[in-house]
């Protein structure tokens, strides 16, 4: 019941304010697989740079699917910041909602974002946690969500090239976030005690 009022709330107050996301409906569909000759054309070049851009305006962004930005593609980046090695702190460190230690992180050494084409999880650990969770595409809602703690992803770069990646914790969190967009699927589909934390100004 709380659900479909967020829902419905969501639906006047959508996140293209945002990230200039051209519509919910793109958001709510299945995503088109990219043609692998098609990956290094023009067009999907110009897809990524949007999507890491996008992604990279975004102070709290950690990853963009790209029907996040009105592309009805089986895309998603990953940012380079999560990588940083002081990222886990910081991130655990605002989780306990603790004063931010005051550098900030991907400042100091660009970490390049990782591009997963046609994403196809195939590997999810039995065990599961819940874990909060939040979306660049839901403003300002956050809950917590039930994920496997390892997930295994095989896609294609951005060269072309397919990939296997396993990962732990919130990497793999990330997969099933944006690999549920690409099937049209949103968080406060299956979240918890979800409620609105709007930015500190
Ligand atoms: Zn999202």
């Amino acid at each position: 019941m709380i659900k479909t009022i967020l829902q419905a709330k969501q639906k006047q107050k959508p996140a293209r304010q945002n990230l200039g996301i051209s519509g919910e409906k793109v958001l709510r569909k299945q995503a088109i697989e990219v043609p692998v000759i098609e990956i290094k054309t023009q067009k999907i070049k110009n897809v990524l740079k949007e999507m890491s851009a996008a992604l990279n305006s975004q102070d709290d962004g950690v990853a963009l699917a790209a029907p996040q930005i009105g592309y009805s593609l089986r895309i998603f980046v990953v940012s380079g910041k999560i990588f940083a090695p002081d990222f886990a702190r910081v991130r655990a460190a605002k989780i306990l909602a603790e004063e931010e230690p005051s550098e900030t992180l991907q400042k100091k050494e660009k970490i390049k974002d990782l591009v997963f084409i046609n994403p196809k999880i195939s590997k999810l650990s039995r065990e599961k946690e819940w874990v909060p969770e939040g979306c660049l595409s839901v403003r300002w809602l956050y809950g917590k969500t039930l994920r496997s703690k390892k997930a295994t992803v095989i896609a294609y770069d951005e060269n072309g090239k397919k990939f296997t990646r396993g990962a732990s914790g919130f990497l793999a969190q990330i997969f099933q976030h944006e690999t549920d967009h690409l099937e049209g699927i949103l968080f406060i589909d299956h979240a918890k005690d979800i409620k609105e934390e709007l930015p500190a100004k």
